[in-house]
């Protein structure tokens, strides 16, 4: 364009020239329909023969219409796909700084391992006698697991944190039905995940809750106020989900046990003290770990978790079935209560097969390649890196427990961004823009406005310091009054603000074909 001296000027606002394209692509973002509305069904990637003539058996079941599946070319289908997976954010596309997700590297070592044909390929119901490999894989891992947490046996099984969590409390509950106690309260600090009290209320228990100090952290006083022979567990998350070390674990430990009560520990944090402290030392009974957040396999959308659950000896009776027995022929999967035997009386079984044996061999393949010191080491970083960030912003946002240093990660709130009319979610929509996948925002719900960054350590120092310089960029702009900037955020991403409420509360689950009408509308 140029300007009426002959010179060129700047080209238009992005969103002035995104109106304007003819396809409503912009540059090499492809708008992408459905898959129903671009298919015809006369179409297929594939040449099939015709099949022969059979009589059909359905009787009056049998379709009377058309299936109405889209046709694609082979072309068009891998076109479809791979768009849509260029929409998706990830960590190996970018630094993903969510707060209490441990968003971290997974290394492809792990992949190669995985896609192993003896481990990939099987088949949970396939004779054991084939398998043999694979079930002391397992048992390996859960030699890690103890080892690292310092308890007496695991149960592989549970498929995510929140199953791991019902998996423990069930535990939990048979060894209270065991000795006829009818507990039926659980403490949930306030800080908590939200998954420790829905947990709690799913298998049956009511939920106290206890309140924080003015220094983030559960004080066994207010514990001790509330403990009562009523009182089944407290479930409590170490570190807290402010970041901080529960430095008075050991005495809330203490008084929880002699009140008869049970101490279930959230392990979703396990990232930060792996190698530096071990949960059973501290008087846990029960706690999940999440595969798919400390030992690096996938997840987000990326692949199914794995939340094993580790117990004390307290405990350790009522794990669940399946587990692994190791005889003098080999390995072997307990499945019944029967086949316990003596030794145990598991509460049952929490999911129909073993678990996710892929995540397994991941996290064993992570395992094995740190080592002992290179776990210890791998927490370290974590936390010099969530520090390394709460040092970087000290000046410029508000820290909430500026007090002494964070853990795996850095908890800011908003009152730094008082004044200028931009909330916590407007600075999370301008991250966007920017590239990165905000922190986590509003959680924990103690924190007004809380923004929760999570850098993990498989972040390099040049890639933290882009993201400590954007952010410390975005404070500036927030602080100079460019309020419509925020307030429009995100201008580049494909979509702008989505109505999340109404999408959660009324989502549209199926495609309607349009009707003609509504398509000469258009
Ligand atoms: C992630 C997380 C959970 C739940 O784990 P899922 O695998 O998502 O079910 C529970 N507690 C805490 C503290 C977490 O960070």
């Amino acid at each position: 364009m140029l300007n009426s001296e002959g010179r060129p000027t700047a080209p238009a606002a992005a969103s002035a020239v995104e109106e304007k394209t003819f396809t409503g692509n912009r540059g090499l973002q492809i708008e992408e329909p459905l898959i129903f509305e671009t298919g015809r069904e006369d179409v297929t990637g594939v040449d099939l023969p015709e099949p022969p003539k059979a009589p059909s058996r359905l009787g009056s079941h049998a379709r009377k219409a058309a299936i109405g599946l889209p046709g694609l070319t082979e072309p068009e289908a891998m076109r479809h796909y791979v768009r849509l997976s260029q929409k998706n954010y990830a960590i190996d596309s970018g630094l993903y700084p969510l707060g209490s997700c441990t968003m971290k590297h997974n290394p492809r070592l792990n992949e190669k391992m995985a896609r192993l044909p003896g481990f990939a390929d099987i088949h949970p119901l396939q004779p054991l006698s084939t398998v043999q490999g694979a079930i002391e894989l397992i048992a390996e891992l859960g030699r890690w697991l103890l080892a690292s947490t310092g308890m007496a046996s695991v149960a592989v099984s549970p498929k995510a944190g929140a199953h791991g969590e019902a998996c423990g409390m069930m535990a939990i509950k048979a060894a209270l039905e065991a000795r006829g106690d009818k507990r039926k309260t659980v403490l949930v600090p306030e800080s908590a995940h939200g998954t420790n009290p829905a947990t709690a209320a799913l298998i049956g228990y009511s939920v106290v809750d206890v309140p924080a100090g003015p220094d983030g952290r559960v004080h066994p006083d207010a514990v001790k106020e509330r403990l009562s022979g009523d009182v089944a567990a407290i479930m409590l998350t170490n570190p807290n989900t402010c970041g901080l070390f529960e430095r008075d674990v050991t005495a809330i430990a203490d008084a929880v046990h002699a009140a008869g009560a049970y101490f279930y520990a959230d392990g979703a944090n396990f990232n930060a003290i792996v190698g530096k402290v071990r949960p059973g030392d501290l008087g846990v009974d029960a706690m999940h770990i999440n595969l798919h957040k400390t030992f690096s396999t996938p997840h987000g959308g990326g692949g199914p978790g794995a939340g094993p659950v580790v117990f004390s000896e307290r405990l350790a009776r009522h794990a669940p079935v399946p587990f692994v027995r190791l005889t003098a022929d080999g390995a072997e999967f307990v499945e019944t209560r029967r086949q316990a035997g003596k030794t145990a009386e598991p509460f049952g079984r929490i999911t129909a097969f073993h678990g996710q044996m892929g995540m397994f061999v991941r996290a064993l393949s992570y395992m094995l390649s740190h080592g002992a010191d290179g776990m210890r080491q791998a927490s370290e970083d974590a936390v010099l890196n969530a520090n390394y960030i709460k040092a970087g912003l000290a000046d410029l946002m508000s820290l909430p427990y500026g007090d002494g240093p964070c853990m795996h990660e850095a908890l800011f709130d908003d009152r730094f961004l008082e004044g200028t009319g931009v909330t916590t979610l407007d600075f999370a929509k301008a991250m966007i823009d920017e590239g990165y996948h905000p922190m986590t925002m509003y959680f924990p719900l103690v924190v007004h406005g809380a923004m929760l960054i999570e850098p993990t350590e498989s972040e390099s120092k040049a890639s933290i310091d882009l993201f400590v310089a954007t952010l410390r960029d975005l404070v500036m702009r927030a602080k100079r009054g460019e309020v419509e900037r925020f307030r429009q955020a995100p201008m580049l991403a494909p979509r702008r603000r989505l109505d999340e409420t109404r999408a959660a509360r009324s989502p549209k689950l199926k495609w309607e074909k349009p009707q003609p009408w509504s398509e000469a509308a258009e």
